[in-house]
């Protein structure tokens, strides 16, 4: 032993005292399941595991009487104080989240009050999951031959085969055929005589391949606006701190081209861009737009599928994806080196998820960034109030563009009011005269028209004129719609139909009649105003297919459709130059809503659809049909002004205590038999109460209900809400947990809770 000391002083530093060699530590391993459960659980790991065991890892332990699957938040050998059961399995070789998701997820499951370990289910896709392990996929490309290699005569294509070329084209340097199958909802045999006709060729590359790169497109020289902005997003692009930015800028300002020229700076420092966009504006033409600048570019749609998703995610993990920009849950895509995150339209419902974890992408987006000590820009031409508010208080630094590029004025927006003539309109039509008149004006100048109307099917009521009844779902207390082309009664929530008849079904005496307006109705209407034109219907039950919306966008881009109606797909992020005039059919119908941001979403969808217009060399018109001309969501949103929108509404909310001012939590709960739905609502308001009393120090806070839900019945449960408000989130959390202990949900109830609800009804 002497001797050893010896030589090691000889060689400076002694090492540190060798292990001790007999028992390794024992180790613990804390799990989370996909259950409500608020706190991990804690197994100890048999020795032969030990190797396996890492935080971020699944594992299948011991969970009640049977195993279950549960996700590994922490590693640690101090040995628990009660004895803890072993773990059976580890399911993943490597871990399928990082320390950083694990903290956003921990913070997710607090802040919306779920399980841990159903927010990690959620934020890992299945086919992630599925496949956590497997070689490189190579995927198959398909590269279009450029039209100048072509035979002078051309084999010939059947429509459809030219239709998928055509979106083929528009990526000259070649698609997955993955992506091109769902852009375009085709089987691969179209894609496959597109080949054999020799149109394109077919290559294999190593997923790793980034996109080949074609020359990058040349950003637009920016405005003074877009400039100013940029350079004040420049520090935070280039430093190492969390910076939350809100950006106000009017429909065609050229926000996109201010997100892209942000996130050059990022990826110039090596680091990823996540652009967050609703699901709806993830068109071709968005995706093209950022594949135009950028080398490497990973989209997260719903329409991928399991493996695609699986590829892309990986690629994402793998940092080879410059930008990655998705919907909702793209949020969680787990570039290594992200440097920026963007939100556009951070205004839009769809950002927040309507099941557990109940989460709002914009807020858990700026959570992320402030995780990671980066800048977060949130876009809008509509901010939510919830964003205003923030920018007011300061905790979001505002950047305004408040001009169009190239000087393009804004359209003009003309509101019509329906009550008078010249407008009024006799009672099942839909389009004015005056809008009739502006149709025919804008088609025969050349000009193309989006008419936009809220409502799918063709009569949203069947009301018996001799009792007064209307026609409702057997599962819900909704109204069901009569759509023509289906010959159904249809409800929109939970799908049930039944075949319409003509005899009221309550008093069996009369002839029903179809009321008010649908998209179905309006489409057969604007038929035999415009005969000849080309019009095409957009919603939910056209575009079925997927890929059918990104092929009825490309034929209106392509002026090969002259009339767009449809529903709240027509209505957001489009940019088309052709269109001259957009028509709002019913700007009323979310007005009277019982929902205390009926206003704001009134306002924001206006503005939006009437920012489709005049996009191009023409300036546009717009026309907005309406029973309240004089409303604020509607006058306002006429004439562009967002400022004197919030001012006035966020009056509004402050005088009746409702967010932003307040925090609002919302407790929805159902059962089949209505007495047990009662009885819980009443209970659980009891033990609200009694935690908010025993809470010190007293903080304000404001229960409402428990009332029947504005929907008293969905898919066979009726159903009780309870708003709690406060002023102090910490307590309107503490409170809310408190409530969710003492008092289960029992005979047969169920129980949701909603954080910063966007849904009232
Ligand atoms: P927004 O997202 O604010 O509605 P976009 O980013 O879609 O606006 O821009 C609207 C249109 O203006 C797009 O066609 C875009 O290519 C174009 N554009 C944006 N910035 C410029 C610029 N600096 N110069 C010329 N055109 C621009
Ligand atoms: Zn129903």
């Amino acid at each position: 032993m002497a001797r050893m000391a010896e030589t090691q002083s000889l060689f400076g530093d002694p090492d540190p005292p060798p292990p001790p060699p007999a028992e390794p530590a024992a180790l613990y391993a804390d799990l989370v399941f996909d259950r409500p459960l608020e706190v991990p659980y804690t197994y100890s790991v048999p020795a032969s595991l030990a190797g396996d065991v890492a935080v971020g890892k699944r594992i299948i332990a011991p969970l009640g009487a049977k195993p279950d699957r549960g996700w590994c938040v922490a590693v640690r050998t101090e040995a628990p104080d009660r004895p803890c059961k072993p773990i059976i399995r580890v399911l993943d070789p490597e871990p399928l989240v990082d320390g950083h998701l694990l903290d956003l997820t921990r913070w997710m499951s607090r802040y919306y009050l779920c399980g841990w370990g159903q927010v990690l289910q959620a934020v890992v896709p299945a086919g992630v999951r599925r496949k956590a392990e497997g070689p490189p996929p190579r995927a198959s490309w398909l590269v279009p031959t450029p039209t100048d290699d072509l035979p002078a005569e051309p084999p010939k294509l059947t429509p459809r085969q030219s239709e998928v070329l055509e979106h083929l084209r528009m990526s000259p340097a070649g698609m997955e055929t993955s992506a091109l199958l769902a852009a375009m909802g085709c089987s691969s045999s179209v894609v496959d005589g597109i080949v054999t006709r020799g149109f394109a060729r077919k290559v294999v590359r190593p997923e790793a391949a980034e996109s080949p790169s074609s020359p990058m497109a040349r950003a637009h020289p920016l405005t003074p606006e877009q400039s100013e902005v940029l350079s004040r997003l420049e520090p935070s692009l280039t430093g190492d701190d969390f910076a939350p930015f809100l950006l106000l800028g009017v429909t065609g300002s050229g926000k996109t081209e201010v997100y892209m020229s942000a996130i050059e700076k990022v990826v110039a420092r090596g680091r990823q861009a996540l652009v967050l966009v609703p699901e709806i504006s993830l068109t071709p033409q968005t995706e093209a737009r950022f594949a135009e600048r950028f080398t490497s570019v990973a989209v997260l749609h719903s329409h991928l599928s399991e493996s695609e998703r699986q590829n892309r995610w990986r690629k994402v993990a793998a940092g080879r994806a410059q930008v990655v920009i998705g919907a909702r849950s793209a949020v969680f895509a787990p570039a290594p080196n992200l440097g920026l995150i963007v939100v556009d339209e951070e205004h839009e419902p769809s950002f927040k998820q309507e099941s557990t974890p109940r989460y709002h992408g914009r807020d858990v987006a700026v959570m992320r960034a402030s995780l990671l000590r980066i800048p977060a820009i949130l876009g809008s031409a509509t901010p939510s109030l919830e964003s205003w508010f923030n920018a007011a208080r300061g905790v979001y630094t505002r950047l305004d563009l408040t001009r169009r590029v190239e000087d393009r004025p804004l359209p003009r927006v003309e509101v019509l009011d329906m009550r008078h003539p010249p407008a009024r309109v006799p009672p099942g039509r839909a389009l004015s005269d005056p809008l009739v008149h502006a149709l025919k004006h804008a088609l025969r100048a050349g000009g193309q028209a989006i008419l936009f109307l809220n409502r799918r099917g063709y009569s949203p009521f069947v009301v018996c004129p001799g009792c007064g009844e209307t026609a409702t779902c057997r599962f819900c207390d909704l109204s069901l719609t009569f759509h023509r082309e289906r010959n159904i009664l249809m409800c929109h929530h939970c799908g049930f139909h039944q075949p319409p008849s003509d005899e009221c079904p309550a008093c069996r005496k009369t002839t029903v009649r179809y009321q008010g307006l649908g998209t179905e109705k309006v489409h057969e209407e604007l038929q035999r105003h415009l005969p000849g034109a080309v019009i095409r219907r957009m919603d939910s039950d056209t575009m079925g297919k997927p890929g059918s919306h990104a092929q009825t966008l490309e034929a209106f881009r392509n002026r090969l459709v002259q009339v767009l109606l449809g529903t709240q797909m027509v209505a957001k992020g489009l940019d088309f130059p052709g269109v001259t005039l957009v028509g709002v059919i019913q700007a009323d119908a979310a007005l009277h809503m019982p929902d205390f941001r009926a206003s704001e979403r009134t306002f924001q969808l206006l503005t939006q659809v009437a920012g489709r217009c005049g996009r191009g060399e023409s300036p546009g018109r717009v026309i907005v049909q309406t029973l309240n001309p004089e409303h604020d969501a509607v006058a306002l949103a006429a004439r562009h002004d967002f400022l004197a929108f919030s001012r006035g509404e966020m009056e509004q909310r402050e005088m009746l205590g409702y967010p932003p001012f307040q925090r609002m939590i919302r407790i929805i709960i159902r059962a089949r038999d209505e007495k047990a739905a009662d009885d819980y609502a009443s209970r659980f308001a009891g033990a609200c109460r009694l935690a908010h009393e025993s809470a010190e120090p007293k903080r304000p806070i404001k229960l409402l209900g428990p009332a029947v839900a504005p929907v008293a019945r969905l898919n066979d449960y009726h159903r009780r809400h309870l708003l709690i408000l406060s002023p102090d989130s910490r307590h309107l959390h503490s409170v809310a947990r408190a409530a969710l202990a003492s008092c289960r949900p029992d005979g047969g109830a169920e129980i949701a809770v909603d954080v910063d609800p966007g849904n009232m009804l």
